[in-house]
């Protein structure tokens, strides 16, 4: 039977892949997935996982484990927990003896990208035990969480690791109240970004991913945030704009607007225009690839294949340089880049 606590529908999840191959090498991100849960209490508007097969295919399991109806709109409503999977996955690499290695993915294992791994106590306890299963196997380990400052409770686990993991979080924009209209149960970004100091301050490597900026930051916007973001050392910054074709851009809009943050509404809305989301978009990839370089920021951009489509030629080749150009992370045993910074074009803004 399902349980509910603070709203929150909440059961076990009977998935029975334990560690999945994944495509985010795209990103430089990781070559294999491990998720500790179905569902995420963040409820993150613009979040795309509840438009994925795990969420869209699966109404029949949603509704018998935690009585859940529609996945996609009651995204943020419902969790289930994957209990003992550490445990499961510490038996399964003592059995596994072949390794999927890109050269973006470097072999690392992304925990999690479908849910959040420090989202509440629960699932931060399967978490402790699957980052040691899996830097005890000596398996690169990128833990991903908006609530870092949760995870300082697994310290230990993390300095034990050593070279072998890496912890960052999502820094879209350092306006809480903006951030909050539209990830209204996350941690603030100041929580994020301290919680990811105190993890650089006790030697675990970090990153931050600026994903999604929005589009009422300006140039100074985010000269200020990249230079918060440097606080806590990163070992690589990914950005990327938000994409407004994204199924879940129209209650992402609606979210700012229930939240009275009319500003960021409205500078969401004016991005259903493809001219203005290309100005926009281009200008965000530009300036932080400009501010990284000055404040000496391992940066790494994420330009959208469909942006590339709606740009000239000068431009597209900036962007798919990008695309192309191993990212500046010193983690996993990754090259440095061959080549320097693609160049951006001299006629953007
Ligand atoms: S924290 Fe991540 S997985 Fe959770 S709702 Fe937000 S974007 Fe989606």
């Amino acid at each position: 039977m399902p349980d509910s606590e603070e709203g929150i529908r909440t059961g076990g999840d009977p998935t029975k892949a334990i560690l999945s191959e994944s495509g985010l090498n795209s990103k430089h991100l990781c070559d294999y997935v491990v998720n500790v849960a179905t569902g995420c209490r963040h409820g993150c508007k613009f979040c795309y996982v509840p438009s994925t097969p795990n969420i869209r295919a699966r109404p029949d399991m949603l509704k018998e484990a935690a009585d859940v109806d529609n996945g996609q709109k009651e995204w943020g409503n419902y969790v289930l927990y994957r209990d003992g999977l550490g445990e499961k996955l510490d038996a399964h690499l003592d059995r596994k003896r072949t390794w999927h290695e890109t050269d973006r993915g470097q072999g690392v294992v992304g925990v999690s990208f479908s849910t959040d791994c420090y989202m509440d106590g629960r699932a931060g306890k399967i978490t402790r035990n699957v980052v040691k299963a899996l830097t005890s196997h000596n398996k690169y380990t990128r833990v991903l969480t908006r609530n870092p400052i949760l995870a300082l409770q697994d310290l230990d686990v993390f300095q034990k690791a050593g070279e072998y993991v890496t912890i960052g979080s999502s820094i879209p924009c350092m306006d809480a109240d903006q951030v909050g209209a539209i990830e209204p149960s996350a941690p603030a970004p100041e929580l994020r970004l301290r919680g990811l100091k105190e993890f650089n301050e006790h030697g675990v490597q970090t990153f931050v991913s600026m994903s999604p900026t929005y589009p009422t930051q300006d140039k100074a916007a985010l000269r200020t945030q990249l230079e918060r973001v440097a606080e806590c050392d990163p070992a690589v910054v990914f950005h990327e704009p938000i994409n407004p074709r994204g199924g879940n851009f129209e209650m992402t809009v609606e979210a700012a607007q229930e939240a009275e943050e009319h500003e960021l509404a409205d500078a969401l809305d004016e991005l259903r225009t493809r001219d203005r989301w290309v100005e926009y978009a281009t200008n965000h990839l530009r300036w932080v690839q400009e501010i990284g370089r000055e404040l000496d920021l391992p940066v790494h951009l994420w330009p959208d294949k469909q942006l590339i489509k709606h740009v000239d030629d000068e431009t597209g080749l900036w962007l798919q340089s990008w695309r192309e150009r191993q990212s500046p992370e010193k983690f996993a045993e990754r090259e440095m880049p061959t080549q320097t910074e693609p160049a951006y074009p001299t006629n953007s803004v």
